[in-house]
């Protein structure tokens, strides 16, 4: 399973007239152009995620920064930076740089700001959300994976705390949080997410089985609004959600 974008979404996306970015070298987030692969990034950035309509700069500085080739097994390291999801084991995806590029601009995540992730996966997409300077929560439910991405998220420096687990019932020790980004699509969204929200917050998330769509899900004072945002093809969320189907 991947997150790619539909053949047709991609169409649009690629006509899009790239745009040229400048690195918010100030704010000391880029990557020095001696670090490891560099180049590679600014490419990927400036081909698959800005040409496509991308524009935040600190969104864009934090991937140009996140070394994602450390983040995928050695025998795929040589296509971190291509335009499509890689396998990280246990039937698990990292997600095309791309659609974790427009769920990090999606959460308009500010430095400091609390962010919940549900499906830690790699530990790539806790990475850019802590290299914006947020504070990052991350559950995943296959225990390897989980141990993995914790110690080598620790061992980069992000702060990000990992806890293996179902991730339906958010993290209510952390909450409220200002964002809340889940990588596996669950059949309806998880009503403990939605409270865990605080007023302003926003969730992002691929929502439905064999169809789904990305959705921005913004609490206000008096409820929710939701956006549909793009086709997607995420792995499935497994746990209570799917229990609850039956
Ligand atoms: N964000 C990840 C992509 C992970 S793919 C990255 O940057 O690499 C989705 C992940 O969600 C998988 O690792 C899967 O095991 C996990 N997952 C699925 N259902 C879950 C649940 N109920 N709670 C927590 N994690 C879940």
């Amino acid at each position: 399973m991947r997150t790619l974008t539909t053949a047709s979404c991609l169409a649009v996306a690629l006509a899009a007239s790239p745009i040229r970015c400048t690195p918010d070298v100030a704010r000391g987030d880029e990557a020095p152009p001696s670090h490891p692969r560099a180049d590679e990034r600014a490419r990927m950035v400036e081909e698959q995620i800005a040409a496509r309509g991308v524009k935040d700069p600190r969104v864009l500085a934090a991937l140009r920064a996140v070394p994602r080739h450390l983040f995928v097994p050695e025998a795929e390291r040589s296509l971190a930076y291509a335009d499509r999801p890689l396998s990280i084991g246990h039937d698990q995806t990292i997600s095309q740089p791309y659609i974790v590029a427009l769920m990090t601009e999606l959460a308009a995540v500010a430095p400091g700001q609390k962010v919940l992730e549900v499906g830690t996966g790699s530990g790539y997409q806790a990475a850019v959300l802590a290299a914006l300077g947020a504070k990052v929560w991350s559950i995943e439910i296959v225990q390897p994976l989980a141990k993995r991405a914790g110690a080598l998220l620790a061992s980069l420096g992000y702060a990000v705390q990992v806890r293996h687990g179902d991730g339906y019932r958010g993290w209510p020790a952390a909450a409220p949080f200002d964002a809340i980004l889940v990588t596996a699509a669950p059949p309806r969204i998880p009503e403990p997410l939605k409270q865990q929200l605080r007023v302003g917050g926003r969730l992002v998330m691929p929502l439905g089985t064999r169809s789904q769509e990305l959705i921005l899900l913004t609490r206000t004072e008096s409820g929710f609004t939701r956006r549909s945002v793009l086709p997607v093809i995420f792995v499935p969320m497994t746990g209570e959600v799917q229990r609850q189907d039956h």
